[in-house]
């Protein structure tokens, strides 16, 4: 079974033809979609298509892109939302300082109280770090004794240092369909030294369409073209890989 941790299928270019994308990922072998928030309403959408789809699954966050939304009030309600059954996890959550470099102390804060929330409601975190990794480890190390309910950094990119730390802690990295570019020489080196107990797929759809789909729309339908690609970079048998992502996804998802 294929499984995709991150995919936006609440995005509207999706979620307009989502019995469709359901239907393409069951064709393949996607068992299981977390579809991944961002701000508020998409958290609230993804618990919506939640209850709809049995073999989909909600994460509840604010986007560092999105951490001026976030007050009291929003945190109470995002709380209100984790408790629902199908929420798995806090995310995506995080820093992105590709786009914005001004609000620095504002996306740190907005992290660090929803990993402080994460843990008071026992669920893992969904990290989304963009040229933004030293500030985030340095959170991640702070904050360690928060962390006891899993950690995955999700499209995970960063140099084999990162890595080290990122496994010494005891937390998860995901790879997503970066790994099929052609120009993705470090991330192929990075795969090859990441266990698979600790790797977790995701296509991060409509974003980052493998190849050869590149220009597409993404989907859930892509991620066997991604565990495929790890399966041939690891040089491991793909039924192995994909039981190894199985068990990784029960044990920090609890699904
Ligand atoms: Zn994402």
């Amino acid at each position: 079974m294929f499984i995709d941790i991150h995919a936006h299928i609440q995005d509207r270019i999706l979620v307009e033809r989502l019995e469709n994308v359901i239907k393409n990922a069951e064709l393949v072998n996607v068992k299981k979609i977390i579809c991944s928030s961002y701000d508020l309403s998409s958290s609230e959408e993804a618990i919506k298509i939640s209850k709809e789809y049995q073999n989909v699954y909600a994460t509840v966050g604010i986007h560092p892109e999105n951490c001026e939304e976030y007050d009291s009030e929003v945190e109470k309600k995002l709380i209100e939302l984790c408790n629902f059954n199908k929420v798995v996890a806090v995310g995506e959550i995080g820093l992105d300082y590709h786009y914005s470099k001004e609000n620095k102390e504002l996306q740190k804060q907005v992290f660090i109280n929803q990993i402080i929330m994460a843990n008071k409601l026992s669920l893992p975190i969904v990290i989304h770090s963009r040229d933004a990794i030293g500030d985030t480890m340095q959170i991640i190390r702070e904050y360690k004794k928060y962390l006891n309910n899993g950690v995955i950094f999700h499209c995970f990119n960063e140099s084999e240092e990162i890595l080290k730390e990122i496994l010494a802690m005891g937390f998860y990295v995901s790879f997503g369909g970066v790994v099929t570019f052609n120009n993705a020489k470090n991330l192929v080196d990075i795969v090859k030294k990441t266990p698979v107990d600790r790797i977790f797929t995701e296509t991060d759809c409509p974003y980052l369409t493998p190849v050869p789909f590149r220009g597409q729309i993404n989907e859930p339908k892509n991620i066997n073209l991604i565990i495929k690609k790890i399966s041939e970079i690891k040089n491991i048998d793909l039924k192995i890989l994909e039981k190894s992502i199985e068990n990784n996804v029960k044990k920090i998802f609890k699904i």
